[in-house]
């Protein structure tokens, strides 16, 4: 796998298509156990992101990937914001200068952005946020690193898959879904579905 600064940008008009055409279902979700704008909140943000990031294609993609954290942590007013950014922040800041991006980058920035959004939110697996479709993908990204990258990317987008559909039968231990307790059970974690969608579409983008 080689991605250039212009692959890069394609990459992330794609994740920010595939937002928006989730944008109700999203929102549909946060409404069962939060304030119904998840999918309003990244919508609004992908859409700052894909004014602010079209006509980069000469940047190098470190750049890239910390102007797309800084706009969603600028535009993006919920509590997804400030964590999507700082995930994409410290993604682009772990390959600063790179005009290409190889699978041992993609790993290094993965593993950025889950500790950035780790770090930022204090939330570890189990507790049903964007951390349980995002640590286990990176972990199987890790693992299946051998075996190539096509291997690891389908095994990333399974267990992510697997991560956030688990979030439906667990407690709610972060964000404004931890108000409801026990009554967070039985449903899906906004977050952890828009970071499966994103992994889903960066992996369909680097395996075509
Ligand atoms: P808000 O809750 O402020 O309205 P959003 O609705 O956009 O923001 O985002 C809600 C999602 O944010 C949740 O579904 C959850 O996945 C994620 N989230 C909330 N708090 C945290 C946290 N501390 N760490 C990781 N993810 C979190
Ligand atoms: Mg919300
Ligand atoms: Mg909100």
């Amino acid at each position: 796998m080689a991605v250039d600064s212009a692959k890069l940008v394609e990459i992330i008009k794609a994740i920010s298509e595939k937002i928006t055409e989730n944008k109700e279902y999203l929102t549909q979700l946060d409404s069962a156990i939060g304030d119904a704008d998840h999918g309003i909140n990244m919508s609004k943000g992908f859409r700052a992101v894909v004014e602010k990031i079209s006509g980069m294609e000469g940047k190098d993609c470190g750049t890239i990937l910390k102007t797309v954290g800084m706009t969603l942590i600028s535009t993006v007013g919920g509590a997804s914001g400030p964590l999507y950014g700082t995930a994409f922040m410290k993604a682009g800041q772990a390959v600063t200068g790179k005009s290409h991006l190889d699978f041992n980058d993609l790993i290094t920035l993965m593993e950025a952005a889950l500790e950035g959004i780790k770090y930022r939110g204090k939330a570890e697996k189990g507790e049903k946020t964007i951390v349980d479709a995002l640590e286990p993908a990176v972990e199987a990204l890790k693992r299946h690193r051998e075996e190539g990258v096509e291997v690891a990317l389908r095994e990333a987008v399974e267990e992510a898959k697997k991560g956030m559909e688990y979030t439906k039968d667990i407690i709610a231990k972060k964000g404004r879904a931890s108000y409801l307790g026990e009554r967070s059970l039985g449903h899906q974690d906004p977050g952890a579905t828009s970071c499966y969608i994103m992994l889903e579409t960066m992996a369909a983008q680097l395996l075509d």
